[in-house]
């Protein structure tokens, strides 16, 4: 089965959020093949990221065989090497390599869960994000909730913060799991003091107090805090995430598989976290792109962030049901884009 054609566009959703259009512009990835297979995956970057695909990989693409799926990825990643490591370029990388695993299942009749090793849960709790009240999402059927906090430098700023994740717990009761994100926005010291009272709350992590490149502050927080540091969605590759756990600098890895590298690289993540000890927790993972593996993989921990509904153009996506989400068993990821998308947005 070889590779007739490579395409990407980045499709219209009316309820996209404002970055959508921009840096993290959710692009579409097409491939079809000799067989008239068509495999579809997502990536980031937007008008850029697409500018890349079509302008340098398509034609590093066209006329080869689909597999093995993983050598794309090292040679295009290796073509690119020179002038991105991580960022945009494996943005779109990851498209293209989730567009070859859908096609790999797709070939195969079998789901992408099933080419991993097969799904140890096809139902799998979530946990519910993205600034949602929790007790509004407990009442909806989660039994797990993650907080977005707010920068964090002032003593005023840290009481604040503090307030707000008491009264969370109150809200949710002491059973419910709470998780914490800072969105790179606190300096070590304020991830230090709150560090020790989110504990005592039962806070089970906190992710990306500081920016990702921050390793020296990274690895004192580790160092002198109990709580688990999670981070690593906007780290990039294998290579990323390795330099990430050698150094232990998060206790919980949390790889976006449209922008890590795709699934390619996103099993290899779940390897070195496993050679760890680590945990794994993907980014968004309650989208088909990261379900398949979350179902799968090792070290298996299933708890898939509750999505933002941004992607309209695609079928067959699974629904939350009451905090739950259940991974589809149609060969490749089991999703098709709409007719309308694929007519006005790929031409
Ligand atoms: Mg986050």
């Amino acid at each position: 089965m070889k590779i007739r054609d490579v395409r990407a566009c980045q499709p219209h959703s009316a309820d996209a959020p404002p970055d959508w259009r921009s840096s993290l512009g959710q692009i579409l990835v097409s491939i079809e093949t000799s067989d008239a297979i068509v495999g579809f995956g997502v990536g980031g970057g937007g008008a850029a990221s697409v500018h890349v695909i079509g302008a340098v990989f398509r034609e590093m693409l066209v006329g080869r065989e689909v597999e093995p799926v993983e050598l794309h990825f090292e040679r295009l990643y290796r073509a690119s090497l020179a002038y991105v490591r991580k960022g945009l370029v494996i943005m779109a990388l990851s498209g293209i390599d989730l567009a070859l695993w859908d096609l790999r299942g797709k070939a195969a009749g079998k789901p992408i869960h099933e080419l991993l090793g097969g799904a140890k849960h096809h139902r799998m709790p979530m946990y519910a994000s993205l600034g949602q009240d929790p007790a509004q999402a407990v009442a909806q059927g989660y039994q797990a909730v993650k907080l977005h906090l707010p920068p964090v430098h002032t003593e005023a700023e840290r009481k604040l913060v503090l307030t707000t994740v008491q009264q969370a717990r109150q809200d949710i009761g002491p059973h419910v799991r709470l998780m914490t994100d800072a969105f790179m926005n606190w300096d070590v010291l304020s991830a230090l003091a709150l560090a020790g009272p989110f504990a005592e709350l039962g806070v089970e992590w906190l992710e990306e107090p500081l920016a990702p490149d921050d390793f020296i502050g990274y690895a004192e927080l580790s160092r002198r805090t109990s709580i688990p540091i999670a981070g690593g969605e906007h780290e990039y590759t294998a290579a990323g995430f390795r330099e990430l756990a050698e150094r232990r600098l998060h206790a919980i890895l949390q790889p976006d598989v449209t922008w890590c590298g795709g699934m390619t690289e996103l099993v290899k993540i779940y390897k070195i976290a496993t050679e760890h000890g680590l945990k794994v927790c993907p980014h968004r993972g309650a989208e088909i792109w990261a379900l398949h593996a979350i179902a799968a993989l090792e070290p298996h921990d299933p708890l898939p962030e509750a999505s933002r509904q941004w992607i309209t153009w695609l079928i067959g996506q699974p629904q939350p049901e009451h905090g739950w989400i259940t991974v589809p068993s149609q060969p490749g990821f089991g999703v098709e884009v709409e007719e309308a998308t694929l007519m006005s947005s790929l031409g």
